[in-house]
C-alpha cells in the first residue's frame, strides 16, 4: 500500500478501507467470496503487461511462451477439476464467457453449416449479398433461458441485455405454487418454441437442478444445452453436486465465473465437449481481445486449490451452512422462496416484514450485514425495489463460520427486519425506498456482527 500511496494516496486509503469493511461486516452476498492470498498475489504481477491475443501456440504476438505455460496449466487444471473434455480460460468475466459461448454455438451450429452449404471455407470470401444472408441467419436464432424473477441471469435472454437482443428469446419460470422448476412445463415450452440454445443455470434459485432432465429436453427439441454454473461452480468442483446435479457430463457447453463459490480471481471460463471445442477456442478473436494473463495465472492457482480435499470440505460446509441459515429463518417465522435451500443460496421474501427488498437491504447494511435485494417470482415490486433479499454462504464459510454461527446470522437478520418499518417520502406518502430502523438496533447488531 505504501507503493500505491506514493502515487495516489486516495487509492491506497480506499484499498485499506475496503479491507477493513470486508472484515468488519457480515458478507452475505451470494456471488462474493474471499480469494486466498496465493490467488490475490498471482493477480498482481507483470503478466498484466503482456499481450497474447490468440490461443496457446497460435498467438498474434511474439514472446508468449510464458503465457502459453500459464494458459495451458489453467486449462489443464480446469479439465481435471471438472472432468471436462475441453476448457477455455480466457473470458474476462461471466458475461464474457456467456457471450463467447453464444457466438461459439452460433459458429458451430449456424455459421459452419451455412458456409459449407455455400461451398465457402472462409467468410471473407463471401460476396456482400451472401454475407448479408449469413448475418440474417445468425441473427434469426432462438434462445430459451430462465426468467430473471425466477432466478435466471440477465445474460440468459433478458431483453435489455445483448442476449435478449441478439436472439429471439423466450423464458421459462418456476411453478407458482412451489417456486420449483417444473420440467414438464419447460418441456412443453421448449417443444413449442424450438430454441437453438437451452440455457440452464441461475443467480438466485435456491435449489439444485437436474441436468440429465435438462439434456433430455434439449435433445428432444434439437437444442444445444448450455449450463451457466457461475454461481455453483464451487459446489460442482467440491463434489457436492454429483450425478445428475453435475452439469459437465450433460451439457454441450458449460460457462462459469471463477470468483464466486469457486473462490478464484474475478473472471470467466468455458468447458465444452470435443465437438464444440474448436469453435470455443476461437473466442479470441471472435468475441475477445488480449487475455488477462495475470488473471489466467490466478485461475490456474485457484483451480489447483479447488482440486484439494480441503476444498471439498469447504464446499460441503457451504451447503450445510445454507441449510442452517434457512432453518434459522424458518424457525423464526420468516418466509423463504421454495421453502428452503439445497445449494448455497437462501432467498428471503421480506414482504412478511412489511418491507421491500430495497428497504430491507438498506436497513441490514446499516447494521453491518451486507446482502443484495433480489426479485422473487412474479415480484409485485419489480426488479428495482423487489420483495426479496438473497443470502449466500460462500464468503462467511471461508471465514470459518459453521452451522451455529449461521443460525446466529439468521437471528440478527430477523432482529433487524422486525425492528424496521417502511418509511415515507418528503411529501409524507408511502415510499418503497425509505425505512425507519428502530433506535439503537443498528449499533447493537453492528457490534454483535463485528464480534463474530
Ligand atoms: N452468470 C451468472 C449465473 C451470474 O450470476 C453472473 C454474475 O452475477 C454472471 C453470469 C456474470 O458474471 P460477471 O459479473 O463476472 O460478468
Amino acid at each position: 500500500l505504501e507503493v500505491i500511496a506514493s502515487v495516489e494516496p486516495r487509492i491506497a486509503e480506499a484499498t485499506r478501507q475496503e479491507l477493513a469493511d470486508q472484515r468488519a461486516s457480515l458478507k452475505l452476498i451470494a456471488s462474493e467470496n474471499y480469494a486466498s492470498p496465493a490467488v490475490l498475489m498471482t493477480m498482481g504481477t507483470w503478466f498484466s503487461d503482456k499481450y497474447a491475443e490468440g490461443t496457446v501456440g497460435h498467438r498474434f504476438y511474439a514472446g508468449c511462451q510464458n503465457v502459453d505455460t500459464v494458459e495451458s496449466l489453467a486449462a489443464e487444471h480446469a479439465r481435471e477439476l471438472f472432468g471436462a473434455e475441453y476448457a477455455y480460460v480466457q473470458p474476462h468475466s461471466g458475461i464474457d464467457a456467456n457471450l463467447t459461448a453464444y457466438w461459439s454455438i452460433l459458429a458451430h451450429r449456424v455459421e459452419g453449416p451455412w458456409l459449407t452449404d455455400a461451398g465457402v471455407k472462409n467468410m471473407n470470401d463471401l460476396s456482400e449479398a451472401d454475407w448479408e444472408k449469413l448475418r440474417g441467419a445468425l441473427g434469426n436464432q432462438r434462445l430459451l433461458g430462465m426468467s430473471l424473477d425466477a432466478g435466471g441471469h440477465l445474460t440468459h435472454g433478458f431483453r435489455p441485455n445483448i442476449s435478449g437482443k441478439m436472439f429471439h428469446q423466450n423464458q421459462y419460470g418456476t411453478d407458482p405454487e412451489t417456486g420449483l422448476l417444473d420440467y414438464d412445463a419447460l418441456l412443453r415450452k421448449a417443444r413449442e418454441f424450438k430454441p437453438l440454445i437451452l440455457v440452464a443455470g441461475y443467480s438466485a434459485y435456491p435449489r439444485r437442478v437436474n441436468f440429465a432432465k435438462m439434456r433430455e429436453i434439449a435433445d428432444e427439441v434439437g437444442a444445444t444445452l448450455m449450463v451457466d454454473m457461475a454461481h455453483f461452480a464451487g459446489l460442482v468442483a467440491g463434489k457436492v453436486f454429483t450425478g445428475e446435479e453435475d452439469p459437465v457430463p450433460y451439457a454441450h457447453v458449460v460457462t462459469s465465473t471463477s470468483h464466486k463459490s469457486l473462490r478464484g480471481p474475478r473472471g470467466g471460463f468455458i468447458l465444452a465437449t470435443e465437438e464444440y471445442a474448436p469453435s470455443v477456442d476461437r473466442g479470441c478473436p471472435m468475441v475477445l481481445g488480449g487475455p488477462l494473463s495475470h488473471v489466467m495465472a490466478a485461475k490456474a492457482v485457484a483451480f489447483a486449490e479447488a482440486r484439494t480435499p480441503e476444498f471439498q470440505g469447504y464446499a460441503q460446509k457451504v451447503a450445510d451452512n445454507a441449510q442452517s441459515l434457512a432453518e434459522g429463518f424458518l424457525t423464526r417465522g420468516a418466509k423463504l422462496v421454495t421453502g428452503g435451500t439445497d445449494n448455497h443460496i437462501v432467498l428471503l421474501d421480506v414482504s412478511s416484514f412489511g418491507l421491500t427488498g430495497r428497504q430491507a437491504e438498506s436497513a441490514l447494511l446499516d447494521a453491518g450485514v451486507v446482502t443484495n435485494r433480489n426479485s422473487v417470482p412474479s415480484d409485485p415490486n419489480g426488479a428495482w425495489y423487489t420483495s426479496g433479499i438473497r443470502f449466500g454462504t460462500p464468503a462467511l464459510t471461508t471465514r470459518g463460520f459453521g452451522r451455529e454461527e449461521f443460525d446466529t446470522v439468521a437471528e440478527l437478520v430477523v432482529d433487524v427486519l422486525s425492528n424496521t418499518e417502511a418509511g415515507t417520502n418528503k411529501a409524507g406518502a408511502p415510499s418503497k425506498a425509505t425505512y425507519v430502523l428502530g433506535d439503537g438496533v443498528a449499533d447493537r447488531i453492528t457490534k454483535q456482527s463485528a464480534e463474530m
